[in-house]
């Protein structure tokens, strides 16, 4: 279906009252409006909601919108009713309705009066929904947070696995939707995959935030740090901030010593009970307190435009948890500081957090922790490395507002590291990941390596001077450069670009002096 420029503008006007698209908005609205399968990867608070409500209040029938949060969805229906002058323009049935609202929502859908359903992933594992469902027109399936299809997402939710086939046994023929805010290029492959995306369209906004500034120190002695904080929040007075913590215990001392410093500042986690943390929360966006301290508990649906400050007291879990949490800073486009504190000792509390989880989660967790290292100890420009890890690539060296930016370190010789990293793959054949072609480079064996022969390779021990943390970090800012590239399809082999071709042979790459 067409739909002109100026009756999509009028649509907007009429049902939201904004008088211009952000971003993708139109150009995703109509490759909906068309029937497309469509993938929508946007930063959060980039107007994602809208790329599907307006489209489910344009064509005939109901749209589903599958989200994973109870709590959220009702806010959603809320925003989208406050917007209309009928209620029953959207509904949510999820396993908090009595059995009445459950009737009264099926009627106001049987009669077509309802353009939105939000439904919990759950919701669809029901039969009798299926079959209810399959009677209704539906004008296509939203699924809203798709990174929880995921693993290797942040929050994977297994009942998003199995979407795609509740979807079909509805009709194997809506559009699909799939809209998230966080999506590496192995998170992307996963969505595509599962929901099995038909020839998607492919919506990718840039992730990169400039007014935010990047910066790692080094943690040394606990009083050390608590000074530095308070050092910091004191040149930013009456700035508001967030500080975040690995657990619960710490949001409450280190909220304790800012209070003794003369800060106003609470703790927030999820162990205070839900009149307490919404009192504080409120204290926080009402700037009773000028800090709130919280575990990652804190900010989910927060939207207070003016954070000045975020700061991260542990290295966090996984890059993606740093940019969703930094994301919280500066959403009015102005200052927005992004501090984060790192020790090998965090990282090691980090590992022991997931010893009692299963092998494949472990290792899983592991890598994320290895992403976050790399990048706390990498020289390179902080925000090319997040939007690489992204699968964004920033086109200029010097972003100018992150410390490696503002302050260069010296930068060391690693040509020869380099040729030793990029011939080690090649002996290899290109067949196998970073931790095996580690393993080689510092001479160690497994008895996979035995079996191979691989210890007999020229190669074998070759860089046993230094230790796989210099290599893992080495691998990955050659993957930053483009000289080398994990197959995300293939177990994160790893492959030699036509860069890193020429470049054992010719000029050493800007970076790596
Ligand atoms: P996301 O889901 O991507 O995090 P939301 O859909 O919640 O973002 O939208 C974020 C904010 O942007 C909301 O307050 C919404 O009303 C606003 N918004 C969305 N589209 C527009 C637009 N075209 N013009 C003005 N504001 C918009
Ligand atoms: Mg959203």
């Amino acid at each position: 279906m067409a739909v002109a420029k100026v009756s999509l503008l009028d649509a907007l006007h009429e049902h939201f009252g904004f008088d211009s698209f952000k971003g993708n908005q139109e150009k995703i609205i109509n490759s909906i409006l068309s029937g497309k399968d469509t993938f929508v990867i946007m930063p959060t608070g980039g107007g994602k909601s809208l790329c599907y409500q307006l489209p489910a209040l344009m064509l005939p029938g109901v749209a589903l919108i599958v989200s994973p949060l109870i709590a959220l969805m009702k806010n959603q229906v809320d925003l989208v009713r406050s917007y209309s002058s009928k209620d029953n323009v959207a509904h949510f049935l999820n396993s908090t309705l009595t059995k009445a609202q459950i009737k009264k929502v099926r009627s106001d859908l049987t009669s077509g009066k309802t353009k939105l359903l939000y439904v919990a992933p759950e919701t669809l594992t029901k039969q009798e929904n299926l079959d209810f469902f399959r009677e209704l027109q539906i004008s296509f399936i939203a699924v809203d947070e798709a990174h929880c299809i995921s693993e290797w997402g942040h929050d994977f939710r297994p009942e998003y696995r199995r979407l795609k086939e509740m979807i079909d046994m509805i009709s194997d023929e809506l559009p699909i939707i799939a809209l998230t805010a966080t999506a590496t290029p192995k998170v992307q492959s996963d969505i595509v995959k599962n929901l099995v995306l038909r020839s998607p369209e492919i919506f990718i906004s840039s992730f990169n935030r400039p007014n935010l500034y990047y910066e790692i120190r080094p943690k040394r002695k606990k009083d050390q740090t608590i000074k530095d904080i308070v050092k910091f929040i004191h040149s930013h007075k009456g700035k508001s901030g967030i500080i975040y913590t690995l657990n619960r215990k710490t949001t409450e001392e280190l909220a304790d010593m800012l209070v003794a410093n003369g800060i106003k500042a609470v703790a927030y986690h999820a162990g205070l009970d839900a009149g307490t943390r919404a009192s504080r929360q409120d204290m926080f966006l009402l700037e009773e307190v000028e800090v709130i301290v919280a575990t990652i508990a804190f900010g989910m649906g927060i939207d207070k435009p003016d954070v000045r400050f975020v700061i991260h007291y542990n290295i966090p879990k996984s890059l993606e948890n740093y940019y969703q949490e930094t994301g919280r800073a500066g959403r009015d486009g102005l200052e927005g500081i992004c501090v984060c504190f790192y020790s090998h000792k965090d990282v090691q509390k980090l590992e022991h957090l997931m010893r009692d989880k299963p092998l494949s989660e472990r290792e899983m967790g592991a890598q994320l922790i290895n992403e976050t290292v790399a990048y706390a100890e990498s020289s390179v420009c902080r925000r090319k490395v997040i939007l690489h890890y992204f699968g964004e690539n920033l086109e200029k060296d010097n972003c100018g507002n992150c410390d490696n930016c503002r302050n260069p370190k010296e930068k060391i010789e690693v040509k020869n590291r380099v040729v030793i990293a990029l011939k080690a793959i090649q002996s290899l054949e290109e067949r196998f990941g970073s931790e095996y072609v580690v393993n080689i480079i510092t001479g160690k064996t497994n008895p996979q390596i035995t079996t191979f022969k691989h210890d007999k390779l020229d190669v074998f021990g070759e860089g046993k001077e230094f230790d796989e943390h210099f290599w893992n970090s080495l691998l990955r800012q050659m993957m930053l450069e483009g000289l080398i590239e994990k197959d995300i399809e293939e177990y994160g082999l790893l492959k030699i670009m036509d860069k890193g071709k020429n470049s054992s042979k010719n000029r050493t790459p800007s970076w790596f002096r």
